[in-house]
């Protein structure tokens, strides 16, 4: 029986057919590293986890990749809370991530690229872009020129009429941003150093990429210009893949991937967990109590307290301070 995917990118269930024979390419966005990881991050690698496993029971041979995003502004604020660098941050949550996805049987990746290792990569796309002019430094950024990019909008379905400013971090960074912009739409590849802020040199100035084109940068590095499949949560559709398949193919002129998929979310009465939310339940807190990572070994039916999780008093506290 032929399997078939459903694929974001045209909307409908399609026979996979994988580049080469036999192989697959597989990248899936992987977490920011500042701080445990909860449910919804199980949901999600669990879930491209049995995809993978799937695909390998089929008699693929699967290549799976994904990164970790070592540099992003709430690593920088946790560096400063707790009197430590990006790096110790960073470094501890890949441990700490891997304890998690260990204790829940998920297979670990090929490789799990980081975004301060791939700098070079990074660079030399943004050269790219701007060589052939979808790109352009500003004030020591540079800039993604959205509007160049025929095929804008079509994983999401966006129009760009309708999009506001895609900018992430903070609200300040924002505002100067938006001052360095051609066109609300675009977005920062390479943002200018600041004060105390870990920089890496390069022909606009010091400064760090983006994080869209870090997905880009490692994509190619790991896998090569065009793969099969390309997953994440669904919330990344827009902007973050759209930014991804914009800048890749802008760059190569060929397709990033052939099939993109999305996890959804957990949600809590309504609201996806996220740390941001403050709704959530980290998965060490979950497997410290009654449940264990391995399904089988797990009570049939486990006393149910509010949403049908068992909660440890952390998690409990943080839970009727978002309610
Ligand atoms: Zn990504």
């Amino acid at each position: 029986m032929p399997l078939t995917l459903y694929n974001r990118l045209t909307r409908r269930e399609s026979p996979f057919e994988p580049l080469e024979p036999g192989k697959v390419r597989m990248y899936c966005c992987g977490v920011t590293v500042y701080d445990y990881c909860h449910v919804g991050h199980a949901r999600a690698y669990i879930v491209w986890d049995m995809v993978r496993r799937y695909l390998m029971w089929r008699g693929y041979d699967v290549r799976y990749v994904q990164n970790f995003t070592d540099i992003d502004d709430k690593i920088l604020d946790r560096a400063r809370e707790t009197n430590s660098t990006m790096e110790a941050v960073a470094e501890r949550f890949i441990d700490e991530y891997f304890v998690d996805m260990d204790k829940l049987n998920i297979l670990r990746a090929d490789e799990y690229p980081r975004a301060t290792h791939t700098i070079d990569g990074i660079k030399r796309l943004i050269h790219e872009l701007e060589n052939k002019g979808y790109a352009y430094a500003s004030g020591g950024d540079v800039y993604y020129n959205v509007r160049q990019f025929a095929d804008y909008g079509k994983l999401s379905g966006r129009k760009l009429e309708e999009m506001q400013a895609g900018a992430s971090g903070r609200l300040e960074t924002a505002e100067i941003e938006a001052q360095k912009k051609q066109d609300y739409s675009d977005f920062a590849l390479w943002k200018s150093a600041k004060p105390g802020e870990p920089a890496w040199d390069s022909s606009w100035g010091k400064g760090r990429p983006g994080w869209h084109i870090e997905c880009s940068a490692m994509v190619r590095d790991c896998l090569g210009e065009t793969i099969d499949i390309h997953c994440g949560g669904s919330d990344l559709t827009f902007p973050h893949h759209e930014n991804e398949i914009a800048q890749s193919e802008a760059a190569t002129g060929k397709s990033l991937a052939n099939y993109w998929m999305h996890n959804a979310f957990v949600t809590v009465n309504g609201k996806k967990m996220s740390k941001s939310l403050h709704n959530f339940i980290t998965i060490r807190d979950l497997l410290d109590g009654n449940w264990s990572g391995d399904l089988e070994s797990n009570p049939p039916s486990p006393p149910l307290v509010r949403g049908g999780v068992r909660m440890k008093a952390r998690s409990q506290k943080r839970w009727n301070r978002w309610r």
